[in-house]
């Protein structure tokens, strides 16, 4: 089994439910508070993780309580900390997110130590970056440490997976370093300017991908499911009708899970199939990291 190496953000997630959104300048009683471990980078990490992966996660997170909260969390998971670097001069990276009885939400990120994961922190990391490991990578961090280490990474021969999210655009010369993409519906539109709502627009929209260089285009399609494109092959998967509880991190599960399945040199249809079934579980439970699935859940 391969090593999964996640890079990205760490974050905390202050969720307060009220009745109603307040205004600006608006005082409201009355909400329930949530603290919840977030970011991509780490809810990815714990997928992998509690789906049976070696994972080894690069983070930065600050000298304040929700580091070591966040530190803590990896650990208890089984996630390997040892590049799980303290920032000494930004705080930890934070959400603040208010929610109405309706759903509706508004959210302010300070993305704090996540900020400051530099072309220096993933040097540090260099061991782990060996020819059979995967790197698994998203684009909450600044984005030239993210190229900085796909090359790095595809230069030592590792299979780098870059799930494009949240959504921004990819430098032509990053596409030929990557072994799998993964972006949702609407990173997709965002890299080919095609809006995927049919599987054929999906078809024309992973062709587009694979004639820059990516070799294999996972694109997931919320509640339709996933569909992959290779040169040579195609796959569409179904997910499963079920009652959905919290979408949040749906992606980040998905992701999780196929690092483990191809660190575990699975086929196409099994690794995708593993992955939806990952995600429509962790879709059925609340939360961002506590709804992802053990491998005994599935
Ligand atoms: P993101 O969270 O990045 O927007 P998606 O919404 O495309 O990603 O969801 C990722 C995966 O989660 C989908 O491919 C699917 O397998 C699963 N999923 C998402 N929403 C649902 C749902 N309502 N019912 C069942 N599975 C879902």
């Amino acid at each position: 089994m391969s090593k999964i190496i996640v890079i990205g953000s760490s974050n905390t997630d202050m969720v307060i439910v009220s009745d109603r959104l307040p205004k600006p300048g608006e005082t409201i009683l009355g909400g329930q508070f949530l603290l919840n471990p977030g970011g991509k980078g780490a809810n990815q990490a714990v997928a992998a993780a509690k789906l049976g992966g070696e994972t080894h996660f690069v983070c930065k997170v600050g000298n304040d309580v929700f580091g070591e909260m966040a530190r803590k969390q990896f650990i208890e998971t089984g996630i390997h900390c040892e590049f799980v670097q303290t920032d000494f001069e930004n705080p930890s990276g934070v959400a603040l997110i208010n929610v109405d009885a309706h759903g509706e939400n508004c959210i302010t990120v300070a993305s704090g130590a996540n900020g400051s994961l530099s072309k220096a922190d993933i040097d540090n990391a260099s061991i782990l970056f060996e020819k059979e490991n995967i790197l698994l990578i998203q684009l909450e961090i600044p984005l030239a440490s993210v190229w900085y280490a796909v090359e790095k990474a595809a230069n030592a021969g590792m299979k780098v997976i870059l799930n494009p999210a949240p959504a921004a655009q990819i430098p032509d010369h990053i596409y030929p370093h990557l072994f799998a993409i993964t972006p949702n519906e609407t990173e997709i539109e965002l890299l080919t300017g095609i809006t995927v709502t049919h599987l054929d627009d999906a078809k024309k929209a992973a062709k587009k991908l694979i004639e820059k260089g990516v070799p294999h285009v996972f694109i997931t399609l919320g509640a339709q499911g996933a569909y992959y494109q290779s040169a040579h092959d195609e796959l569409f998967v179904p997910t499963q009708a079920v009652k959905a509880v919290d979408t949040t991190a749906a992606g980040d599960c998905f992701n999780g899970a196929l690092a483990v399945a191809l660190s575990k040199q699975k086929t196409w249809l099994d690794a995708i199939t593993f992955s939806c079934r990952a995600a429509t579980y962790s879709v059925m439970h609340a939360g961002a990291q506590a709804s992802m699935p053990k491998l005994s859940d599935l």
